[in-house]
C-alpha cells in the first residue's frame, strides 16, 4: 500500500426528509443562494417546488442558474460565475446529477479566479479557492456530491477535462434516495455503469498490498451488480435506490483509491467520445470497459483478473486462469447488456473516421494509466474494437 492523506470534508445527510436540514446548513454560509439545476427533471417531480417553499419560510434570496446540460459546458460556468459577482452569492446548491454538481464546483472556483474559467479547466493548479459548494443529488452516478472533481466541456475545442481542487469539495450533501426514483430507465443503466468504471478505474492497479481496498471495491461492485438490475425493474424499490446512491458515493471519494496506483484510462477514452459526441458518460464506459479488459489481460495482468472473477463474480478459482479471466470479462460485458445498454460505439452514433482524431486527444497528456499503459495506437486499437 502507498502512503497517502485522506480527507473526506462532505458533510452527508442521507435519507428520506433529509431535505429538513437544508435551511439551518445554508445559513451557516450566507443568505445569498444560486441555485444550479439541469433541464427541468426537479420542475416536473417536485422537488424545485419545495425548494422555493423552503427558500421563502427562511428568508434564503435565491438567483436561478438553470438549464445545464448533461457534458456540462462551459459557456454555463461562464454564467453563474457573473451572477455570483453581480448578486454577492454567499454559497450555491447545486440540484441533480453529477453535470449540474459539476458545473456549480467550477462556478464556485471560477469566482475566485481572474481570468476565464476554462483555464482553471485546463490548469487545475491555477485554482487558489472556491465559493462554498453544497448540493442535493438526484441521480446516483458520479460521485461528485462528495469528491473535489468536475469534468467540463467546452464545444468550441471539442474538449471534455477534469480539474478540481480540495476547496470545490461540497460543505454538504443532501443524499434523499426518494429523489431517485423518477430517473430514467438509460440514466439509471448509465449510472450503474459509471459507479462501476469509477470502481474497476482503482481496482485494476499494480499495487500490491492493498488488501482493505480491493474487497471495499469487490463489495461496493456487487452492490452494484445486486441492485442496478432492481432499480430498473422497480424504480420506487428504496433499498436498490439507496444503496446505489451510497455506493456511487463511496467509490469516488478516495476511500478505494487512496493508498493505490490508479488508471482512469477508460474515462480517458470516453470523455473524447462525450466531446466528439455529447454521449452519455455511462453509456460510453460501459461499452469501452469490456474492450479494454480484453486489450488489458496479458500475463502480468491476469491474476487481477482472476481476483475480479472469483471474488465478484464467484467464479471456481480450481479453473484455468486465463478461462477465469475471460469469463469475468464475458460476465461484465453480459451485465451491461442486460442493463440496456449496447455492445458497441457504432450503435450510439460513432463513427469510424473520428477515431483517429479521438484517440490522439485521449493522450494528449501522454499515456494513459499504469496498470496497462496504453499509447495512442493501443486507445484507437480499443476503439477499433469496440466499434
Ligand atoms: P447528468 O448528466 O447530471 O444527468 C443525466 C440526465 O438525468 C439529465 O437529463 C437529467 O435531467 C436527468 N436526471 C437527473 N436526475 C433525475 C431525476 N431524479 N429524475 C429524472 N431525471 C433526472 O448525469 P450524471 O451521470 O450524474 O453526470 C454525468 C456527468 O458527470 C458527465 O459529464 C461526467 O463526465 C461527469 N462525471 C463527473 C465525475 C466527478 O467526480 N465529478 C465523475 C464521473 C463523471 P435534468 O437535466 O432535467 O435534471
Ligand atoms: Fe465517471
Amino acid at each position: 500500500m502507498l502512503n497517502f492523506n485522506y480527507s473526506v470534508p462532505t458533510k452527508v445527510f442521507f435519507g428520506k426528509n433529509k431535505i429538513d436540514l437544508l435551511a439551518e446548513n445554508i445559513k451557516k454560509y450566507g443568505s445569498n443562494v444560486l441555485l444550479v439545476y439541469g433541464g427541468g427533471s426537479i420542475k416536473r417531480n417536485g422537488i424545485y417546488d419545495n425548494l422555493i417553499e423552503i427558500f421563502n419560510e427562511n428568508d434564503i434570496n435565491f438567483w436561478e442558474l438553470g438549464g445545464v446540460k448533461p457534458n456540462p459546458r462551459i459557456s454555463s460556468v461562464r454564467k453563474g460565475i457573473e451572477i455570483c459577482q453581480e448578486q454577492g452569492i454567499d454559497i450555491i446548491l447545486a440540484v441533480g446529477g453529477g453535470s449540474t454538481i459539476d458545473c456549480a464546483k467550477v462556478i464556485g472556483a471560477g469566482f475566485y479566479y481572474n481570468g476565464d474559467p476554462w483555464e482553471i479547466v485546463t490548469d487545475p493548479s491555477k485554482i487558489e479557492d472556491s465559493l462554498p459548494i453544497a448540493t442535493i443529488l438526484t441521480l446516483a452516478a458520479t460521485g461528485s456530491e462528495m469528491n473535489a472533481g468536475a469534468v467540463i466541456t467546452n464545444l468550441e475545442t471539442k474538449e471534455k477535462l477534469g480539474t478540481g481542487h480540495p476547496s470545490m469539495a461540497p460543505k454538504f450533501s443532501i443524499l434523499d434516495p426518494t429523489y431517485t426514483f423518477t430517473v430514467p430507465q438509460k440514466h439509471t443503466a448509465a449510472g450503474t455503469a459509471d459507479i462501476m468504471s469509477h470502481i474497476f478505474e482503482v481496482y485494476f492497479s499494480k499495487t500490491k498490498g492493498a488488501y482493505v481496498q480491493n474487497r471495499m471495491a469487490e463489495a461496493l461492485l456487487k452492490t452494484c451488480i445486486n441492485y442496478g438490475t432492481k432499480a430498473l425493474q422497480e424504480p420506487e424499490n428504496y433499498e436498490a435506490r439507496a444503496n446505489l446512491m451510497w455506493t456511487a458515493s463511496l467509490a469516488i471519494n478516495g476511500l478505494l483509491s487512496d493508498g493505490k496506483e490508479t488508471e482512469w484510462s477508460v474515462h480517458a477514452m470516453e470523455h473524447e467520445l462525450s466531446a466528439f459526441y455529447d454521449i452519455t458518460h455511462g453509456t460510453g464506459l460501459a461499452i469501452l470497459t469490456p474492450y479494454w479488459m480484453e486489450y488489458s489481460l496479458n500475463k502480468k495482468t491476469v491474476d487481477k483478473f482472476v481476483e475480479y472473477g472469483v471474488n465478484v463474480w464467484g467464479i471456481n478459482s480450481d479453473n484455468d486462469k486465463y478461462e477465469i479471466a475471460q469469463t469475468a470479462i464475458e460476465k461484465t460485458r453480459e451485465y451491461f447488456n442486460l442493463l440496456g445498454i449496447p455492445s458497441n460505439l457504432s450503435e450510439v452514433g460513432i463513427e469510424a473516421e473520428k477515431l483517429k482524431e479521438m484517440a490522439k486527444q485521449a493522450t494528449r497528456r501522454g499515456k494513459l494509466g499504469n496498470f496497462k499503459p496504453l499509447t495512442k495506437q493501443d486507445v484507437l486499437n480499443i476503439y477499433k474494437k469496440a466499434l
